[in-house]
């Protein structure tokens, strides 16, 4: 199985991730696949050729008129503009009727978190020691802060549990065993932990085995149709340095 969060618009990045991850039987997003990115519909039609299961991301509603789009900053607010004037119809419809949160194979899944899937940023162990309140899996998967971590949660004696988090680095391998876990991939698109390669993971439902991966792409790519389209300069800028 292939983990991708946050594709945002991006084909060589996403184009990088496919090739990587060589041959997977299904492929499974953890939303906003498009929105920042100049690829939205090009994105969707690759990713619709393969086995394919997606939730909705907070920018797939601002870009079809599902989100109000005062909440967006500046940028992000011109690219879903930007995006929702591009889009296919096809394509459009599509992102439309993705659910919000749901359960993949055994695993949990939403875009920002557990208890509010389009909008809420897990980003620090306290919001995800509430956040393991709301789902009834061992694992759930989420994405929106383009930060890969993986939250633990470890019963201890008489009900109390450790929390604890952790940055995976490229090729590590995360094993549940018998704990409670919360991972973040990390972005395709828009990778924002200061390294500028796309993120993503393989999961084993056998094992429960997560892989955690990094992979270059060709980021002057995506800048030069980002430019072409007139999307915001910030937005192609951040990409060199994954920020
Ligand atoms: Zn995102």
């Amino acid at each position: 199985m292939l983990i991708i969060a946050d594709v945002h618009g991006n084909l060589p990045a996403l184009e990088a991730v496919l090739a990587d991850a060589g041959s997977v039987d299904e492929i499974w997003s953890l939303g906003d696949l498009v929105g920042y990115g100049p690829h939205p519909n090009d994105v969707v039609q690759l990713l619709r050729s393969q086995p394919f299961r997606s939730l909705a991301g907070n920018h797939d509603w601002g870009a079809t008129g599902q989100a109000d789009l005062s909440v967006f900053n500046a940028d992000a607010r011109a690219a879903c503009q930007w995006t929702d004037q591009v889009l296919e119809e096809e394509t459009r419809e599509y992102l439309v009727g993705l659910e919000v949160s749901s359960v993949f194979g055994s695993v949990h899944v939403a875009h920002g978190s557990p208890r509010d899937p389009l909008w809420e940023y897990l980003t620090n162990v306290r919001l995800a020691e509430i956040n393991f309140g709301y789902f009834g899996t061992q694992v759930c998967l989420v994405g929106h802060t383009h930060v890969p971590i993986t939250f633990r949660w470890r019963e201890g004696v008489h009900g109390v549990g450790a929390f604890s988090a952790s940055v995976p680095n490229a090729g590590d391998a995360i094993d549940p065993g018998a704990d409670r876990l919360i991972f973040n991939p990390g972005s395709v698109g828009q990778p924002r932990d200061g390294d500028p390669r796309a993120a993503y993971a393989h999961y084993e439902p056998a094992t429960g085995r997560f892989t955690f991966h990094r992979v270059a792409y060709d980021i002057a790519a995506t800048q030069a149709a980002m430019r072409a389209a007139g999307l915001p300069e910030r937005l192609a800028f951040r990409l060199q340095y994954g920020s």
